[in-house]
């Protein structure tokens, strides 16, 4: 049986009623109920605790550079908890639901992280703010993670209607996913800043939000149903932040190399948002693709399907589309088929061996002059820790496609830490 939050927290957590992922898409229109680590009765209204608190302003501003928290304006009355302790009573017609749906999700997120790294996560902003304020709207076309908080607007989807970033796991998780990143990995200087830095700080976001939302069964049930156990074919776990079926805000599975994209060299503060984000997608690849190689290496050794079609669909994904749609997958889809059950608990498996190693390097990198060679060094060193050289050859496959190779001076590093 592979392992389950909602499992694990179940005797002494809280409920909440999330989506998993945006409700625009059919199989999940409902908010599912998942149990968060917070000690039952912990909570207060809000949702608050001692780590963080959501508050739903009235008319807010997104926060600015000279303006932080705590907010300190005219907001709706909080969600409150249920007399169990619980806030999974709140529906999405309830006025304070979207500030429990906030919580919720980010408090599912850091429970992933911290269950991978074995111990709390504290913030990187606690010196002056002890904790994270949630706004799960203000009047803007975005959403961002800053210096004691994270607040939601909301973007127009294919039809025009408003979708408020706080119903958008994915979005929600990318942000916490910077706030991961920057308790782990630490802020560099002015001096010490790379344009690679805030590119793997996007990468890795995306990669926590993408990690977190595979520990939804409903959602691994979901993927494996609509690709038939394939996971070369296209599907919502490729997609992070959908704003329609066929749309979204970035793609995790791509086939970009390191020589696709211009600009790692340029000024980090002369760069904008959107190119940083392109930059940080071959080491995003890399690591889905990781992600895929550990799936089919599962299946293979649970005997779901034999070692020559694994290595088949391997060879044909780094060739091109066209290659990949030539392989007969149909052993795969018919075992699938047969063992829905097995099928996902291999993904849940390659989802946590992923998540291991990305945890701890992050864990282990510095903020200071950040090269994707550190980063790429780095994963190696950790995953050898792990399991010797078991994975090191597929780890190193998937890195040197995207054209993402160790560095000397990384790679010194990485013995160091042996
Ligand atoms: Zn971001």
């Amino acid at each position: 049986m592979s392992f389950s939050l909602d499992r694990f927290f179940r005797p002494t957590g809280s409920r909440f009623r999330v989506f998993a992922q945006a409700p625009l898409l059919a199989d999940f229109r409902e908010p599912q109920i998942i149990w968060v680590s917070s000690p039952r009765g912990s909570l207060g209204p809000g949702p608050s605790d001692a780590r963080m608190y959501a508050l739903d302003p009235v008319g807010k501003e997104p926060y600015g550079d000279a303006d932080l928290p705590p907010f300190r304006g005219r907001r709706r009355l909080p969600a409150l908890p249920d007399q169990n302790g619980h806030f999974d009573h709140l529906g999405p017609d309830d006025p304070a639901f979207r500030a429990a749906h906030v919580f919720g999700i980010v408090r599912r997120v850091l429970d992933v992280w911290e269950v991978y790294l074995g111990g709390p996560l504290p913030w990187h902003f606690s010196i002056s703010h002890p904790r994270l304020e949630l706004i799960p709207h203000v009047a803007w076309n975005n959403a961002h993670f800053g210096w004691g908080f994270l607040e939601c607007g909301e973007a127009a989807d294919d039809a025009g209607t408003k979708r408020p970033f706080a119903m958008n796991f994915d979005v929600l998780a990318h942000e916490t996913g910077h706030g991961i990143v920057f308790s782990l990995v630490g802020m560099p200087t002015p001096e010490t800043l790379t344009t690679a830095y805030r590119a793997f700080h996007e990468a890795a976001s995306d990669l926590v939000a993408m990690l977190a939302v595979l520990h939804f069964d409903s959602f691994i049930d979901h993927v494996l149903r609509v690709t038939e156990g394939d996971l070369y074919v296209e599907n919502e776990l490729c997609r992070i932040g959908e704003l329609s079926q066929t749309r979204q805000i970035r793609s995790v599975s791509n086939a970009l190399k390191m020589s696709d994209i211009a600009g790692l060299d340029a000024p980090p503060l002369e760069i904008d948002g959107k190119t940083v984000h392109k930059l940080g997608l071959p080491f995003t690849g890399a690591v889905f693709d990781m992600l895929v190689e550990f799936y089919l290496d599962r299946l293979v050794a649970m005997r779901l399907i034999a070692a020559d079609l694994a290595e088949t669909l391997r060879r044909a994904a780094e060739q091109s589309e066209g290659a990949l749609a030539a392989v007969d997958d149909r052993p795969l889809r018919e075992a699938h088929a047969r063992e829905p059950r097995r099928f996902a608990a291999a993904l849940a498996d390659a989802r946590d061996m992923v998540g291991l190693r990305l945890a701890r390097t992050l864990h282990r990198l510095t903020p200071h002059h950040l090269d994707f060679e550190t980063v790429a060094a780095t994963l190696l060193a950790v995953d050898r820790e792990l399991s010797g050289s078991t994975h090191q050859a597929l780890i190193t496959a998937c890195l040197e496609w995207r054209e993402i190779r160790p560095g000397e001076r990384a790679m010194a590093c990485g013995s160091r830490m042996r």
